[in-house]
Formats: C-alpha cells, structure tokens, sequence
C-alpha cells in the first residue's frame, strides 16, 4: 500500500509550527509496512488542498490530510477536500449526532461550519476536540493538534496495511565516504536495504522482509566497521 501525507498550515511554512504531525504519521505508516510516497506541506488555501489531493489520490492507495479542520475562517481543508472530489459541503446529521452524545454539544453552541464534511463522507469522530475529521474516496482528513490527529488516526489504523518488515541500526565511527565498500558488498550478500545517516556518528539503517536476514547481515557489518568513539 502506498500512502501520500499532506499537512496544511500556514504556521508549518514559515517554522512557527515543526510538523511532527508528518513525522509521526511517517513511522505510523512505516511501521505498518504502508510506502510512504509523498510528505507535503501546503498553505491554507482551497485551490492548492483540491489540487494536491487530486494529483495525490490519483497515485496512492490513500491520502492522509491533516490540519486546518476547525471553525474559523483560516481553516479551508475540507472545502479544498470537498472540492478535490467536485462534493459540497453538507451539514451531517451524523456529526450532530455524535456531537451530541459523545460530546454534550447542541448544535446552538458549535460554531457554524464544525457539522460540515463533504457530501458522501465518512465521519470521523474527534475524541479529543470537537471538530471531525472524514474519509471519502481514500482521503482521509484529520485536525492539525496533534493529540486530536494522534487519536482519531489510530481509530482508522487497521485500514493502512502493507508488507511489514524489520529494521535494525549499526552505528559506527567511520566516515561515510570510508564506508562505501563495505556497504555495496553487504548489499550484494543480503536482501536488505541500507539507509546511511551521519551525524556525530554514522548510522547505518538496515531493513529486510525476513528477520534471519536482517539479523545476519547487521552481525555482517557490526563485525566489519569500527565502534563509535568512546
Ligand atoms: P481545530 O479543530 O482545533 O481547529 P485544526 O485541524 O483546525 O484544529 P489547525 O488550526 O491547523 O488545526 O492547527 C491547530 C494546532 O495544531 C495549531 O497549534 C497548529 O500549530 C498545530 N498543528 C497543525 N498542524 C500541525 C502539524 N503538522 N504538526 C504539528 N502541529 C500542528
Ligand atoms: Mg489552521
């Protein structure tokens, strides 16, 4: 399965705002074995969500959005959804219901708008806040504070499911440029995949569908590069 993310926020563009709502949905997804193709940040801007989300759905399996899903006037994501899918905006009696039961909310003391999602959406129930999310046709639309996203992903978790695998690190004390030799046979001998991340020291990131293999060709390189100083 192959998934794109798409955070919309004003504040994530210009760094007020770090988008660990991308990051955490990043290892959600990974974890589950789902590809993770595309991470966007997009503006709050109805034109640009309905156009990303269109090229997006069109190639993925699904699209998870989050942020800009609120009352006030800054937060357009689910007409841009709405829009992505030629849908209006509806009142969802759904949404008023749950509202109601779950959260003790007439619809006198909502803000106009939180009861909308786009015509023929699923909702998504906010066990943290009050604004829902929804999915239609593969687009999932989440809020932006990351408890309310947290909470209401995990709820539609067992939807992103793809071929999981296992990961392990070797971290050394060699440079990278030193290293390239021993990475490449590892390669040809294993069915894994290295990701190579310097910092203070090289970690090398190894994964693998099978776990024998994984464990085999990490014991491989551990034997085979210098420790970390220290
Ligand atoms: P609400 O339903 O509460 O109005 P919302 O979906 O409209 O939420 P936003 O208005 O976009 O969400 O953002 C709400 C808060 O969550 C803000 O403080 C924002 O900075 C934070 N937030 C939004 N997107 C992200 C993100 N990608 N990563 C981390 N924090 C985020
Ligand atoms: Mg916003």
């Amino acid at each position: 399965m192959r998934v794109a993310i798409v955070t919309v926020g004003d504040e994530l563009l210009v760094g007020d705002t770090v988008n660990t709502n991308a990051a955490w949905l990043g290892q959600r997804l990974d974890e589950r074995g789902v590809t993770v193709g595309r991470v966007t940040v997009l503006p709050d801007d109805v034109s640009d969500i309905a156009r990303v989300v269109n090229e997006y759905r069109a190639a993925s399996d699904a699209v998870v959005v989050t942020g800009g899903v609120g009352p006030t006037h800054d937060d357009v994501t689910m007409d841009g959804v709405a829009a992505a899918f030629g849908r209006d905006l509806v009142e969802s009696d759904e949404v008023a219901e749950w509202l109601a039961e779950e959260g003790g909310y007439s619809a006198d003391d909502l803000a106009e708008g939180t009861t909308q999602i786009p015509e023929g959406a699923r909702m998504l129930p906010n066990t943290e806040g009050v604004a829902p999310g929804c999915v239609i046709g593969g687009v999932y639309v989440l809020p932006g504070v990351p408890d309310e996203m947290k909470a209401m992903f995990d709820r539609v978790a067992d939807e992103f499911e793809g071929q999981r695998h296992h990961t392990e690190s070797v971290v050394t004390g060699e440079p990278e440029s030193a290293l390239l030799d021993r990475l490449a046979e590892l390669r040809t001998r294993f069915d894994v995949t290295v990701g190579s991340y310097p910092g203070e020291n090289v970690r090398i990131k190894l994964t693998a569908a099978d776990e024998e293999t994984l464990a085999a060709a990490a014991d491989w390189l551990a034997e085979r590069v210098e420790p970390p100083e220290g």
